[in-house]
């Protein structure tokens, strides 16, 4: 690799950096990371901080996971791509759907579509969505439903079913016939309802009169995050994801639950639609599934639509799609030996446990600075609101919030801006002396900028 002045020096001229500008970047080069050990990661200066970000919501199992560099080394030396298309298979792309179907049994999972990240498995699910009614017999069945707010990843599927215009506008015109309603977010609804269950009973009513006004039988599915992520840690109340099940039920709409950031433990339960008590059609999983040592996903298909695919005798079943790293080998073994971890270590408990403790932690924060407007949380997943005026919730300045984010990484902690929220998503393996550290951080950069 050249040397630090060459990286230094050339930063982000030749990178177009997602979800940035490119003139911005090339003004203001991004931080250089270096090195990772443990729940830290070190810049190019050699400055060593809490990675409160987790990566991107994917490294679970933090940055020295000795059994997947080890499983990607051995399975790099015995076989390092053969292709899952028609004809071939991989002994790691068979054990881990394997493994991903027991995985999820509970939520009523049977097969696995191997992908090389959420936005693929998004898309496939879409797909899939549209194909199953074809071979049902209802293919006027085509239109998708999806809550505002809501994120999806990029791909023309998913940048349709996204809720945020910021990932849409500069990409129109989008999917056809894709609709949104508004998410069940205590904090900001169009409703101004502040408890939780009549808020989801509003929201259900919008579903069933966006229904009624579609068509059901124009429908062919529902997606929704269990607990919305990007979109700002939207976590619905208790009740939400079971009345969607039982609106999707009745009208005969599938439901997609995206689980790309839920998914493997972050809530606290191994995945959003246990934590709720819901069993979906379909489920996209990414991200914690190799813990972000090697890109990788799936979309994980129920019994009904596998059924149905699967006893299929029209031109409608076979599967018209996949990528070429379905199943990557190398991949599967990362993400084998990543879930082997995440069970032995029950990340799922220990989000529990550090979530609710970091919960507690931000209250006090929020009582401490004015700035904050609300604090929500859900596991290991939160974001800090920060407003300009508690009153009016009027957002706060971009280059304030550009500046706290600076000042809690100058206090040793790394967390990332997104809108006017603070997002944290560590990885799983936190401890609770960590999540002190994190929000002493976060209140020396709120002090600090404020
Ligand atoms: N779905 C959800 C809920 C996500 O949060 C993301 C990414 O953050 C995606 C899909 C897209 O995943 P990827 O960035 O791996 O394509």
């Amino acid at each position: 690799m050249r040397d630090k002045n060459f990286l230094i020096e050339t930063n982000a001229k030749p990178i177009w950096h997602p979800m940035a500008h490119p003139a911005e970047m090339r003004a203001q080069p991004p931080r250089i990371i270096m090195k990772g050990d443990g729940v830290h990661v070190t810049d190019i200066d050699g400055r060593r901080v809490i990675d409160a970000v987790g990566g991107l919501w994917n490294v679970n199992l933090g940055y020295s996971c000795d059994p997947i560099k080890q499983a990607i080394a051995d399975q790099l030396d015995a076989l390092p791509y053969y292709s899952g298309f028609r004809g071939t298979s991989t002994g790691p792309s068979i054990e881990l759907a394997y493994e991903l179907t027991e995985w999820f049994k509970p939520e009523g999972m049977v097969r696995a579509f191997l992908t090389s990240g959420g936005s693929d498995s998004v898309e496939t699910a879409l797909r899939l969505a549209r194909q199953y009614w074809k071979i049902k017999g209802q293919s006027d069945r085509t239109k998708f439903l999806a809550l505002k707010k809501g994120y999806h990843g990029t791909h023309f599927g998913g940048a349709s079913v996204n809720g945020n215009a910021n990932f849409r506008r500069n990409y129109e015109p989008l999917l056809p016939g894709v609709f949104h309603v508004p998410a069940p977010w205590t904090y900001r609804n169009p409703f101004n309802e502040t408890d939780p269950a009549k808020l989801a009973q509003l929201c259900a009513a919008n579903i069933e009169d966006e229904i009624a006004f579609q068509g059901a039988d124009t429908i062919a599915a529902f997606i929704m995050e269990p607990v919305l992520g990007a979109g700002g840690v939207i976590v619905p109340p208790d009740s939400f994801m079971t009345l969607v099940r039982e609106i999707c039920d009745r009208h005969g709409i599938l439901m997609i639950a995206d689980e790309v950031v839920t998914g493997f433990g972050r809530t606290g339960a191994w995945s959003g639609s246990r934590l709720w008590g819901v069993k979906p059609d379909m489920m996209t999983i990414a991200k914690a599934i190799a813990s972000g040592y090697f890109p990788l996903g799936a979309t994980l298909i129920g019994d009904k639509v596998a059924e149905a695919f699967e006893a299929d005798t029209t031109s409608f079943g076979s599967i018209g799609h996949g990528y070429t790293y379905s199943g990557h080998p190398v991949g599967c073994a990362a993400g084998i030996a990543a879930l082997a971890e995440t069970k032995r270590l029950r990340l799922d408990e220990n989000a529990a446990a550090r979530g609710k403790e970091l919960a507690t932690a931000l209250e006090e924060l929020k009582s401490k600075h004015v700035l904050v407007g609300d604090v929500r949380c859900k596991g290991l997943m939160a974001a800090i609101e920060l407003v300009a005026d508690r009153d009016t919730k009027k957002v706060i300045d971009k280059k304030l919030i550009a500046g706290i984010a600076d000042a809690t990484y100058d206090s040793g902690v790394m967390i990332r801006v997104s809108g006017n929220n603070i997002i944290l998503s560590p990885p799983l393996i936190l401890s609770a002396v960590d999540v002190v550290t994190i929000v002493q951080g976060i209140d020396a950069g709120l002090s600090a900028a404020t």
